[in-house]
């Protein structure tokens, strides 16, 4: 053989040898041990890596729980579901309860709902509802005179200026004095990590509702249908959800013709696409929002953030695993130390 050829090789041998025993070594010296429990408690997680649990992702979170004792109750996505399976993991007593809060579930404010009398009496809503129901032209309708907010010994209620009483999420103590005094029974305690939720009580349908108010449910189920879930069905007109499943309401929120759900969540993160994609499509066949997915069989697809509602149903069907979640959710007033 000639002899550069031969040197060359030797050398080149050597090198290869040199470098693949420094990089052994290396992986071996320098490994991270990643603890058993929080990969246990991150495939337990729903990997929406929303950050609605105030960190940096849904490994960030479980991480946070094994070694610096985060509760396991602030994963919105995931509810009391999730929270009773990492719970149960971390060897913690059989029953989680997610902290609660009141919840309001009426948006007719006052330029949405019309009244049906001129009202001069007391301002108590008590007493406005034995005349006829009280002046709202919708029966379920927020009266707006704030006998909630009156009993309120917490502060946690007040008037707004549209007509509908507010909660101060922090200030609550879900003491249920507000459930209890609303002649319209419009508050529910629900579970704090609720971040989309009915917002109407009707149990009217369409013509009736809309005669009353521009945000009323008008009992069309699409909501119902959208979800495929059990934790959301039609009854009497009205969605009657189970809040403290790990139901996903995004879709219906996004699908409800009236805006009936009101979403607490001031951002939501969005989809993206990285150039694994191979453009198989199925992403764009899955996603509900008409042009959010574009681009050609065989080559990369794209997502527009500004059209991606955050649903994630994009995001088990990728085959290369190229979609991932760009972003954070901004909270409304969540505590999520408590
Ligand atoms: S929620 Fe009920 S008690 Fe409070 S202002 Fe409305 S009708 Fe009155
Ligand atoms: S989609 Fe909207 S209007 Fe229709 S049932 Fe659901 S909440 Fe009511």
């Amino acid at each position: 053989m000639n002899p550069v050829l031969s040197y060359t090789l030797i050398t080149l041998g050597g090198v290869g040898f040199v470098l693949g025993a420094a990089l052994a070594f290396a992986s071996k010296r320098f490994a991270v041990e990643i603890n058993p429990l929080v990969e246990k408690i991150q495939e337990t997680l729903p990997g929406a890596n929303c950050g609605g649990c105030g960190y940096a992702g849904c490994a960030a979170y479980a991480e946070a729980i094994v070694l610096k004792g985060a509760q396991a109750t602030l994963c919105a996505p995931g509810g009391q579901a999730v929270a009773q399976k990492i719970a149960e993991m971390l060897g913690l007593e059989k029953t989680v309860t997610l902290r609660r809060v009141a919840y309001l579930h009426c948006a007719g404010s006052r330029d949405k709902a019309k009244d049906k009398y001129v009202y001069d009496g007391i301002r108590d809503c008590r007493k406005a509802v034995a005349l006829g129901g009280g002046p709202k032209a919708c029966e379920y309708g927020c009266l707006g005179y704030g006998s909630c907010v009156t009993v309120c010994k917490f502060g946690a209620l007040t008037m707004g200026e549209d007509g509908l009483p507010k909660v101060d999420r922090l200030k609550c103590t879900a003491c249920g004095a507000c459930v209890r005094e609303c002649p319209k029974h419009l508050f529910d305690l629900l579970p704090d990590t609720t971040m989309i939720y009915l917002a109407c009580s009707s149990h009217e349908k369409g013509k009736a509702v809309k005669d009353v108010c521009s945000v009323g449910c008008i009992g069309c189920g699409i909501c119902v249908k959208v979800s495929a879930s059990d934790a959301i069905e039609l009854k009497d007109n009205l969605p009657s959800i189970d809040y403290g499943s790990s139901i996903n309401l995004i879709l219906a929120q996004y699908k409800c013709p009236t805006k009936s759900y009101i979403d607490q969540a001031i951002k939501r993160p969005h989809m993206s696409i990285d150039s694994k994609c191979k453009g198989h499509g199925k992403c764009a066949g899955i996603c509900p929002v008409k042009g959010c997915i574009s681009g050609e069989p065989g080559q990369p697809y794209k997502i527009d953030p500004l059209k991606c509602i955050g649903c994630g149903l994009c995001l088990p069907v990728c085959p290369e695993k190229a979609i991932r979640v760009v972003g954070a959710m901004g909270y409304v007033g969540m505590d999520m130390y408590n």
